[in-house]
C-alpha cells in the first residue's frame, strides 16, 4: 500500500485546509495511507508525523489558516537537514509526499525530488509569485479581504476629505496592490515593479484636491520604494500644501487570515485532487497549478527557475482608469 504524506510550508495561505481536505480524501479514494506532517519541513526533521483519516478533515474547508500548522526552518536548507528529512520518511515508511506552499517551500520539495524522492507541489501564496500557475491558493482571499478593509476605508476618508495609504502585502510582488487597487477604484497604486515619484504623487493628490475630490487611496505594496525614504512621512510633512489630511493604514496580517473565499475553496479541493490523482499516475517532481480553466502540471524545475510577474498590461489599463503612476 502506498502512503502518502502531506505538509504545508512557509506562509499560510487561505484555502489551504480545503486542499488538505481534497488531498487525504482523494487519497482514501486511491487507498493511500495518509500522513499528515506538523510544520512544515521543520516538522519533517522532527518527525512531526500523524496518520490522518478522512474524519480528521472534515468540516475544516471553510477555516482559514492551515490545521497542519506551518513553519520556516534554515536547517532545511542544508543538505544535513534535508537527509535528516529523508530519514525520518523512510523510517514511517512513507512513499510519496505533497508538498503545499510558495516558492520557498516548491523549491525545498524540488530539492527532495532532486535527493531521489518522490514530490507534488501545490501552489500556496498571497502574492501570487509562482510561476505555471493563474492563480495560486490564497490569493482571492487575501484580494477580497483587503477590497473590503479600502471600502471601509473610503468611508472615513470621505467623511474627513481624507488622503489614506494603504498598504498591502507583497514584499517583492505588486500583485496583490494592483489588482486591490484597480478593484477598489483607488487613485493611485504603487508597487514594486513599476517607480513612483513623491512628489509627482504629491501633485496629483492636489490635482483631486483642487477638482473637489472627496477622498484620495494610494494603495501600496509592503515593497514598494517610490523615490523618497517614506511615503507617508513625505506627505504628512506637506499636509499643509496638500490640502488633504493623511493617515496610513497598513492592512498586514488580516490579508492572510478569515474564511477562504468561494473560489479558493474550489482552487484548493481541485489542486489538491490533482496533485493526488498526479502522484497516483506516476507524476514525480511536479507543481499542479491553474492554467487558464484547466489544472496543469509543470515541471517543478521549470517552475522554480521561472517567476510569475506583474502582468503590465493591467497595469496600462489601470493607467486607463487614470490610476497614478503611469506604465513603464
Ligand atoms: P514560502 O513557501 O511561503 O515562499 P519561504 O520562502 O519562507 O516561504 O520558504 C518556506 C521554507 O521552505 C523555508 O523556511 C525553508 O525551510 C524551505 N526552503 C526555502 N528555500 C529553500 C531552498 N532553497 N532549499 C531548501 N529548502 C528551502
Amino acid at each position: 500500500m502506498t502512503r502518502l504524506g502531506l505538509l504545508t510550508s512557509g506562509g499560510d495561505a487561505p484555502g489551504t485546509n480545503a486542499c488538505i481536505r481534497a488531498v487525504v480524501r482523494t487519497a482514501i479514494y486511491h487507498d493511500f495511507d495518509v500522513v499528515g506532517v506538523h510544520r512544515g519541513f521543520a516538522g519533517l526533521m522532527e518527525e512531526k508525523f500523524e496518520r490522518l483519516y478522512g474524519r480528521f478533515v472534515g468540516g475544516i474547508a471553510h477555516r482559514g489558516g492551515t490545521i497542519l500548522k506551518t513553519a520556516r526552518t534554515e536547517k532545511f536548507k542544508t543538505e544535513e537537514g534535508r537527509r535528516q528529512a529523508l530519514e525520518n520518511l523512510k523510517n514511517h515508511e512513507v512513499d510519496v509526499l505533497v508538498v503545499i506552499g510558495g516558492d520557498g517551500s516548491l523549491t525545498g520539495a524540488l530539492r527532495l525530488h532532486e535527493m531521489g524522492f518522490p514530490v507534488v507541489g501545490i501552489p500556496a501564496t498571497i502574492d501570487n509569485d509562482v510561476a505555471f500557475t493563474d492563480m495560486a491558493l490564497g490569493v482571492d482571499t487575501a484580494m477580497n479581504t483587503a477590497v473590503r478593509a479600502i471600502d471601509r476605508i473610503k468611508d472615513t476618508a470621505t467623511s474627513h476629505r481624507r488622503a489614506f495609504l494603504v498598504e498591502t502585502m507583497g514584499r517583492d510582488s505588486g500583485y496583490l496592490a494592483l489588482m486591490v487597487g484597480m478593484a477598489s477604484a483607488a487613485e493611485a497604486v504603487i508597487i514594486p515593479e513599476v517607480p513612483a515619484s513623491c512628489e509627482q504623487i504629491l501633485g496629483v493628490i492636489q490635482e483631486a484636491y483642487s477638482k473637489g475630490k472627496a477622498h484620495f487611496i494610494v494603495v501600496i505594496a509592503e515593497g514598494a520604494q517610490p523615490d523618497c525614504l517614506t511615503i507617508d512621512e513625505f506627505l504628512r510633512e506637506r499636509e499643509k500644501e496638500l490640502g488633504f489630511g493623511v493617515r496610513v493604514s497598513i492592512l498586514g496580517y488580516i490579508q492572510r487570515g478569515g474564511s477562504p473565499t468561494a473560489f479558493d475553496r474550489l482552487l484548493g479541493t481541485r489542486l489538491g485532487v490533482s496533485a493526488v490523482e498526479e502522484l497516483a499516475h506516476g507524476g514525480r517532481g511536479t507543481m499542479v497549478g491553474l492554467v487558464g480553466s484547466q489544472v496543469v502540471a509543470t515541471d517543478l524545475r521549470e517552475v522554480i527557475s521561472s517567476r510569475r510577474e506583474v502582468d503590465l498590461s493591467l497595469y496600462e489599463l489601470a493607467q486607463r482608469l487614470e490610476i497614478y503612476p503611469p506604465a513603464p
